[in-house]
């Protein structure tokens, strides 16, 4: 072959591997982890791609779900788009709002915050803007969010604020915002209201060894639990009392060869007794791991979500769960995930979204395969 000739084809060559390198990671998303993975839910619904974003940016992260009191079918998921903004969606998975408000990255909600004279329901985000946490108000009359002023919520950490989640003391029903960093930083600050001001009081700092995101808060048995995204879950106190850390045993990725880093999303589902879970997105073979919510957190199994009336999703982030009936629909409630890998009923990548599962899906493959 002549010198050109080779060139050509080692353009070509090059040129074919970008095109393959580029092809499996937006719109396949096979994975040989996965296939470890035996158990299949499929979702019920999703939420509308997200506007902004292209196909190829990671930007939908993290799900919260506002229950509406008065009118349960007339819930809504509060959904980041890391790239920009947070987006509030009906069951349906429609877009009724969406919130420039900076890059959110981690969202929660928690009830009855005394704001001024008002109870109200509080959402707040990491936003990674402006480097501290944006809070809302839920408006009970359609689930809008209605931003708060705040002061002192600026964060200390070296790196930028990541993952976020709220809790509650109930026995003083004092409120509490956690934020993590990439370098395993933890910050928790103390929530108080004056007149429509949220005011912010760092009360405890803890840090781990490496990269954190995802957390989760169980209000009744005073547990803040954190993940580390490639070592495994931790659990410390949710008042600031404590620092001592201590990694739940089945979750220790070098001892559960289910899970496959990173560990991100967490979430809680309540069911009932012997029906109490902390959920893992497990990232790296897309799955969810079951945990008893109880001490000492026994692994209970994975389950993947596969394509069904929507597409499958892959490589999750952010996780959510809510064990309040819904309505007629989904009346043990909802599972929801982020989906890295959107596809259109053609199967053409577009935009991420979230993917919501009807608890019941669960419910049955872990009363009759992972319990057996
Ligand atoms: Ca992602
Ligand atoms: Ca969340
Ligand atoms: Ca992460
Ligand atoms: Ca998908």
């Amino acid at each position: 072959m002549k010198k050109t000739t080779y060139f050509v084809s080692f353009l070509a060559l090059l040129f074919l591997s970008f095109l393959l390198g580029s092809c499996s990671r937006v719109s396949e998303g096979s994975n040989k982890a996965a296939e470890k993975i035996k158990l299949f839910v499929t979702a019920t619904a999703q939420t509308e791609a997200l506007k902004n974003p292209s196909p190829k940016d990671d930007a939908a992260d993290d799900p919260a779900v506002w229950i509406n009191p008065n009118d349960v079918e007339n819930s809504r998921i509060i959904g980041t788009d890391k790239t920009g903004g947070l987006a509030v969606y009906n069951l349906d998975g429609k877009e009724l709002f969406y919130y420039p408000d900076g890059r959110l990255n981690n969202v929660d909600i928690r009830y009855d915050f005394p704001l001024g004279e008002k109870k109200v329901a509080l959402v707040a985000a990491s936003n990674r803007s402006t480097k501290d946490i944006t809070f809302y108000q839920v408006e009970e009359t359609d689930g809008s969010l209605r931003k708060l002023p705040t002061v002192g919520f600026e964060s200390p950490m070296k790196k930028n604020v990541y993952g976020f989640c709220l809790g509650v003391d109930t026995l003083t029903n004092t409120f509490y915002a956690y934020v993590n960093s990439k370098l395993g930083e933890v910050v928790q600050w103390k929530i108080q209201s004056e007149a429509d001001t949220l005011k912010g009081e760092i009360v405890r700092t803890l840090k781990l060894s490496s990269k954190l995101e995802g957390m989760v808060a169980d209000d009744t048995a005073n547990t803040l639990f954190i993940g580390e995204e490639g070592k495994g879950i931790w659990k410390t106190t949710l008042t600031p009392n404590s620092s001592e850390v201590s990694m739940l045993a089945d979750s220790d990725l070098k001892n559960n060869t289910m899970l496959e880093e990173d560990i991100e999303g967490l979430a809680i589902y309540r069911g009932g007794e012997g029906k109490n879970y902390l959920l893992a997105s497990s990232q790296g073979n897309y799955s969810y791991a079951v945990f008893e919510l109880v001490a000492p957190h026994r692994y209970i199994g994975s389950f993947r979500i596969k394509d069904g009336r929507v597409d499958a999703a892959e490589e999750t982030d952010g996780i959510e769960a809510v064990s309040v009936a819904l309505g007629e629909k989904y009346p043990q409630g909802i599972f929801v995930v982020q989906d890295g890998f959107n596809k259109d009923a053609k199967g053409k990548a577009i935009p991420q979204n979230f993917k919501i599962v009807d608890w019941r899906n669960i419910d049955s493959l872990i009363q009759n395969r992972m319990k057996k």
